[in-house]
């Protein structure tokens, strides 16, 4: 008997970020709900091990940010790459803030903020959304071996999701009131370029542009019936399912795919697979 497809009650900027790269990954991944069947890159377990520091990393900031002294946790920043991001986070002026006077600002951690969106609900886990002198901004860490360019952050998925659904769902934040988008900014901050953070303010115009998107893509994927493959092979070398589409063994190289595309998505930090350390 042919196993019926998962049932899809909520989107979110990962799910539409595969949805808008490849139809089929999207159907794979959160549809059929496949498990990985092969790598992404090579080398495979530096690349693993780059990933569980990083979803280490994002887990002592949170701890830092709800009041945790800083000597407590430095201690468990215990590889060259955790002691190095802990120490440009430490450094940090822009984020000096943040620690230093967080009983002025309003810190919101691991916020999860949702909305309907269609017949799904649209999903998103903030690294870090503050409130400071009538804006809100939204942080969000990073520990990419390489810079992206801003264009290439302001096309993405994650950058649109996280600014519309805070006009949309972050009243609460706000005394009941909803954030006018000219309040918002989002702020990537780059463990390794910590001089180097990404700002995206926020208007009206951009927040109608992506609500429009993001309710155009709830209605295609509610209604979708083919998942092509995507024509742009070179998002194959390094996706999950290639053996499966046919589209090659031999996993991507991570210098070649540094140098091909800006993304280090691949070793992007999820929330849902990030475990609880013990402090
Ligand atoms: S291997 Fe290529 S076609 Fe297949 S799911 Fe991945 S990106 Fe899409």
């Amino acid at each position: 008997m042919k196993a019926q497809p998962f049932q899809l009650t909520t989107l979110s900027q990962s799910s539409l970020q595969d949805y808008m790269d490849c139809a089929q990954r999207f159907k794979l991944r959160y549809l059929d709900r496949l498990s990985y069947p092969a790598v992404e890159t090579e080398p495979t377990l530096e690349n693993e091990k780059h990933q569980q520091e990083g979803e280490y990393f994002h887990r002592l900031v949170q701890q830092r940010l709800i009041g945790i002294p800083a000597e407590q946790i430095a201690r468990f920043a215990n590889t060259p790459n955790l002691q190095r991001w802990w120490e440009n986070f430490q450094n940090s002026r822009e984020l000096k803030d943040l620690t230093d006077l967080s009983d002025l600002l309003g810190l919101y951690p691991e916020a999860t903020l949702s909305a309907p969106l269609g017949k799904y609900r649209l999903l998103a886990k903030y690294d870090l959304i503050a409130l400071r002198d009538g804006k809100v901004i939204v942080y969000d860490w990073k520990t990419y071996r390489k810079r992206p360019r801003n264009e290439w952050l302001a096309a993405r998925m994650q950058t649109r999701v996280y600014r519309a659904l805070l006009v949309h769902a972050g009243a609460h934040l706000n005394g009941g009131k909803p954030f006018e988008p000219e309040q918002i900014e989002m702020i990537y901050w780059f463990a390794d370029f910590p001089q180097e953070s990404a700002h995206f303010p926020y208007t009206t115009a951009q927040f109608k542009r992506d609500w429009d998107l993001l309710i155009k893509l709830s209605e295609e994927v509610a209604s979708v019936s083919s998942y092509p493959l995507t024509e742009d092979r070179q998002k194959c070398a390094f996706c999950t399912y290639r053996s499966y589409c046919e589209r090659g063994v031999q996993a991507g190289d991570i210098e070649q795919a540094e140098a091909e595309m800006e993304a280090e998505e691949l070793f992007d930090v999820n929330f849902e697979q990030i475990g609880e350390i013990a402090f």
